[in-house]
């Protein structure tokens, strides 16, 4: 006799810029116990700490050249065999080419890790997230952030924390460099959409909802609607 045991689920989020996506990562995460994986921040770590495909990719990053895309399927791969993500998962910021989503398609059809496989695209209109994402003021004297739709200082143009006149926006936050920041995004994901909906894999929801609203959008989609954590370890 065997023990019956849930099979895991596997997920990826894809989202443009200030679609919220790796807020609602770090949320349904929280809710149903799950590791997610960002892949920008593994990369860095996986350079830090030496070993395995890190030090492949620090020779390349200490000569200021770009990790190419097969060190970063193996960093990617180095962290899915680690204990913590042998349940279920989110993965955040991977894969970002058709090599690596084939990658991640041999990983996940060896039989010790079957289970279910969902994509989550969070959809949003690129002139929304520019007016979301241009929005942002920064306080020059310290730092403080403010959105002047989301979050507004007290007075128009004055920080609310340390009361210096003239917030200031950042360059990256400037609408064009928005807009290009979006197309370049939706060039590399369209092709990762395409081949993800040919599977019958891909869900779409409307990240410009409410936090809370998107969360339990995204947990309905996943079937993790009754709040019962999904079975991992
Ligand atoms: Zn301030």
């Amino acid at each position: 006799m065997t023990e019956t045991t849930s099979l895991p689920t596997r997920t990826v989020f894809f989202g443009p810029p200030g679609a919220g996506k790796g807020t609602q990562a770090n949320l349904i995460a929280a809710h149903h116990d799950l590791p997610v994986m960002d892949m920008g921040a593994t990369i860095r770590k996986a350079i830090k700490q030496g070993g395995g495909a890190g030090d492949k990719a620090k020779s390349y990053v200490e000569r200021g050249a770009l990790v190419p895309p097969e060190i970063v399927i193996e960093m990617a791969m180095e962290r899915l065999a680690q204990p913590e993500f042998q349940g279920s998962w989110i993965l955040d910021g991977f894969p970002r080419s058709i090599a690596q989503a084939e990658a991640l398609e041999a990983y996940l059809a060896q039989p010790e890790h079957a289970g279910r496989f969902v994509v989550v695209n969070f959809h949003a209109d690129p002139e929304a997230l520019v007016s979301r994402l241009s929005g942002r003021l920064i306080c020059p004297q310290c730092a403080t952030v403010y959105n002047t739709q989301s979050n507004p200082p007290a007075q128009a143009d004055v920080c609310s924390e340390c009361g210096h006149h003239g917030l200031t926006r950042r360059k990256d936050d400037e609408p064009e460099v928005i807009r290009t920041r979006l197309q370049v995004y939706s060039e590399e994901t369209q092709p990762l959409i395409d081949f993800y909906s040919q599977r019958g894999v891909l869900v779409t929801v409307d990240a410009m909802q409410e936090i809370g609203t998107v969360t339990a959008a995204v947990e309905t989609a996943l079937g993790w609607t009754n709040g019962v954590g999904t079975a991992h370890g």
